[in-house]
C-alpha cells in the first residue's frame, strides 16, 4: 500500500516535471505581472468577443461541483490535478474554434493563440482576454509555479511557463479535461 502511494507520488512528480518542460520558472515573478501585455482579441467569434464577455462570480459547493462534473473533471478543475501528456483530447486539436471553461462555460481561449509545443498538452500563448483568467502562485511539490484558473469560477486550468518564440513569451499549459471546445469559424 505504501509502495503504491510512493509510486503515485512519483508519477505525479513526473507529470509535473514533464509539463514544466524542463525549464525553471525563474521568470515566475514576471509571469505574474504579464497579463497586461497580452493582446486583446478583436476578431468576431459569433458573439464571442472580449468586450461582449461578462465575467461574473460563479461559486458552487463541493457537492454541487461533484454533481456537475465527472470524477476526472473534478480531479483536474477542483483539485488542481494534471492529466497525462499525449493522452488527452485537445493537445493535437488543430480545428478553429473556442475553448470554454469546463466548470462554468466562460469562453477562455481561441484556436488563434494555440500552438504546438510538443509537450502533449494543449498550449496557448494568450487567453481571448486577460480578464478571463487569473494567475496564482502554486507552491505544491516543492516548486514555485504560476497556476492559471478561470476568473469566473476559480477552476484550475493548468500552469503558465516561460516560452520563447511566441508573441507573449509564455505558454499556458492547459488540461483538456478543464476545457470544452466548440468548433467555429474565427
Ligand atoms: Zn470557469
Amino acid at each position: 500500500m505504501k509502495k503504491m502511494k510512493i509510486l503515485s507520488f512519483l508519477m505525479a512528480a513526473v507529470l509535473i516535471l514533464a509539463c514544466n518542460d524542463g525549464k525553471k520558472t525563474e521568470k515566475g515573478a514576471t509571469l505574474m505581472t504579464q497579463a497586461e501585455e497580452v493582446p486583446v482579441q478583436t476578431h468576431s467569434y459569433d458573439s464571442v468577443t472580449a468586450d461582449t464577455i461578462d465575467v461574473e462570480k460563479v461559486s458552487r459547493t463541493k457537492g454541487e461541483w461533484k454533481q456537475l462534473l465527472s470524477p476526472e473533471e473534478y480531479e483536474i478543475l477542483r483539485e488542481a490535478g494534471t492529466e497525462p501528456a499525449f493522452r488527452n483530447v485537445y493537445y493535437n486539436n488543430k480545428k478553429q474554434g473556442i475553448y470554454y471553461c469546463g466548470g462554468c462555460n466562460l469562453p477562455l481561449y481561441s484556436s488563434n493563440t494555440k500552438f504546438d509545443s510538443g509537450t502533449g498538452w494543449p498550449s496557448f500563448y494568450a487567453p481571448i482576454d486577460s480578464k478571463l483568467v487569473k494567475r496564482k502562485i502554486d507552491r505544491r511539490y516543492g516548486m514555485e509555479r504560476v497556476e492559471v484558473v478561470c476568473a469566473q469560477c476559480d477552476s484550475h486550468l493548468g500552469h503558465i511557463f516561460p516560452y520563447e518564440g511566441v508573441p507573449t513569451e509564455e505558454r499556458h499549459c492547459l488540461n483538456s479535461l478543464a476545457l470544452d471546445f466548440k468548433q467555429m469559424d474565427i
